[in-house]
């Protein structure tokens, strides 16, 4: 049945049309899907897909998915994760139904581990892991069974009991599936199902030492909460077999099935949360929601919004195909999000002074700006223009390349909402370096006058000195370089291939306007792109903006 559709069925999500068929067949009445992540990390945009994934198959056929937290190892897992997650699931717009922990099963998993034992399916094996390990055998060669294979129920029994009551340090035993040491499938070769582990859970405290492995307790846990379609990503296809082995031998009044499909990878990016949390731990980013994170907090942070994230998934699709999607196809969907919403102001990130010498002195004028070309209900605004501005320093050049139409001596060009100027004289510190330019106006020229008298092949854009509020701007570039040879790139460790330049950090000016801007409020910023307002750097008065991504990129979305 998994093999029936994959990524060349009409809809580019194979598991929705085994909804429908399920339901067509009356083989399940509701839907019930999980989104399970382990509370060892923050989540990342990987699990954004899988979050979309399950909270949308069981929205659009009425059904119902649960949040629940694998948290079956005590010592990776964390309150402060557990709390993170709640908070990004809510944040991308999705509301769970049921809230669980796998380890509030920890009695009924037990349970169904002597229901196991006493079938003569389950044994306790004083091998160590080495051992085990060394005697599963290869893909060619059968395992070799373990002397303690046939303990009698009644012996294991005793031995689990005993495991439980911490009679035992962790390693000296396990318990393990009695299936077949020959299997074709190295899965299948007497799986360790329980663990030895002495340590402080943070739910279950105390109670328990020891902990049913993932592989156990996964279909354990989809089965006690009723779910019909349990998806995971592919590197668990090679364990359905133990999967539907586990419910069947457990007997569990409810059937799950397990559904794969391939995980996200993104250019530029690692995504996993081991290698996210060592990120953090050796401090190469400020933190699991630093802007240059593929997580979901960064993210944010950087300026993404939810409907960005769930349209950039709901495109890649969902399929059975490894695949690398490029992270510029992200960038297309939130220029697409705040193409229409943002604001369009000017932000000078690099300033150099301009002194208007013919303006009158000591006198404002407040000029009519559009707040988005592109959508006319966004009405208009304000703006301050004096006898002083700043510019962009790259806005101007000395001795101009061929083609160059910005500000040079002798050209003129068009200030955005405002007037034609023109370099007359250039200012330069003892060190030889461009500290101003003495620039003329022409009255004749203003915005929206209707001017035609002649015309300027550059519009650069400004900020009026007097009312100018400071501003800092960080321009990220991607954290990860991608090795152009693919096999390299795997070979090397990913800490080897940090950009050292992937974060700058500017101080210019934005408008008036600005200064109260709100944590998280986005603009786009005239010829730079689009910005957040950082919730955590902004101070009073002197707001922090994050580029979430420049205005235009030479990706083209639907070739991708
Ligand atoms: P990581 O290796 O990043 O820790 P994980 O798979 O161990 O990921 P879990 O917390 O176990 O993380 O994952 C929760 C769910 O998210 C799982 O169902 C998993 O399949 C899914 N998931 C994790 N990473 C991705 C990804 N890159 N793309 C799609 N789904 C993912
Ligand atoms: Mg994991």
């Amino acid at each position: 049945m998994d093999k029936t559709a994959d990524n060349k069925t009409s809809s580019s999500n194979f598991i929705k049309n085994i909804v429908i068929d399920d339901l067509a067949a009356g083989r399940v009445k509701e839907i019930v899907t999980r989104f399970p992540p382990e509370p060892n990390g923050y989540l990342h945009i990987g699990h954004a897909k899988s979050i979309c994934l399950n909270f949308e198959l069981a929205d659009e056929f009425k059904g119902r998915t649960n949040l629940r937290f694998d948290d079956t190892n005590p010592v990776k897992e964390d309150v402060e994760y557990v709390e993170s997650i709640k908070q990004d699931v809510k944040w991308l717009g999705f509301e769970w139904d049921g809230l669980f922990f796998a380890s509030d099963y920890f009695g009924e998993m037990y349970e169904r581990a002597l229901l196991l034992i006493r079938k003569g399916l389950a044994y306790v094996d004083d091998q160590s892991a080495d051992e085990i390990r060394e005697s599963r055998g290869t893909l060619t060669e059968p395992g070799k069974p373990s002397p303690y294979r046939d303990r009698t129920p009644d012996e294991n029994l005793a031995l689990f009991a005993r495991m439980k009551n911490g009679e035992f340090a962790n390693g000296e035993k396990v318990l393990r599936a009695k299936i077949d040491m020959a299997s074709p499938n190295v899965n299948m070769r007497d799986p360790v199902i329980y663990r030895i582990v002495h340590a402080h859970h943070h739910n279950t405290g105390d109670a328990w030492c020891i902990y049913p492995m993932y592989a156990f307790a996964h279909p354990l846990e989809d089965a006690i909460e009723g779910v019909t379609h349990s998806i995971c990503t592919l590197e668990f296809e090679d364990q359905r077999p133990f999967y539907d082995w586990v419910v069947a031998e457990c007997e569990m009044p409810s059937v799950p099935r397990q559904y794969e499909f391939n995980r996200l990878n993104l250019t530029n990016t690692v995504m996993s949360k081991r290698k996210l949390k060592q990120l953090v731990d050796e401090q190469v980013v400020d933190g699991w929601d630093d802007p240059r994170m593929p997580t979901i907090s960064g993210l944010r942070r950087k300026g993404y919004t939810p409907e960005a994230i769930r349209a950039f998934c709901r495109e890649i699709g969902v399929a059975k195909s490894y695949g690398v999607v490029d992270e510029r196809m992200l960038e297309h969907f939130i220029r697409e999000d705040l193409k229409l919403k943002a604001l369009r102001t000017m932000a000078v990130l690099r300033p150099l002074k301009v002194v208007i010498t013919n303006y009158p002195e000591g006198q404002t004028e407040w000029l009519d700006a559009e707040n988005n070309s592109e959508n006319e209900e966004m009405g208009s605004r304000s703006i301050p223009f004096s006898r002083e501005i700043y510019i962009e320093q790259d806005d101007f050049m000395e001795v101009p390349p061929p083609k160059y139409f910005r500000l040079f001596p002798g050209n003129e060009v068009r200030l955005k909402h405002a007037y034609f100027i023109k370099c007359e004289e250039v200012v330069k510190n003892e060190a030889g370096e461009v500290v101003e330019l003495r620039c003329t106006y022409d009255p004749e020229t203003k915005s929206g006058s209707g001017f035609t008298g002649r015309k300027v092949k550059g519009t650069i854009h400004w900020i009026e000195a007097t009312h100018a509020v400071p501003a800092d701007f960080r321009l990220y570039e991607p954290l990860i370089m991608d090795e152009s040879d693919e096999d390299d790139a795997e070979d090397k460790s990913f800490l080897e291939r940090i950009n050292p330049n992937s974060l700058e950090t500017l101080s210019g000016f934005v408008e008036p306007g600005m200064k109260a801007a709100a944590a998280q409020e986005k603009f786009q910023f005239f010829r730079h792109g689009y910005f957040n307002v950082d919730p955590k750097d902004s101070a009073p008065g002197r707001p922090a903006f994050n580029r979430i991504v420049s205005l235009k990129s030479s990706f083209d979305a639907a070739k991708a």
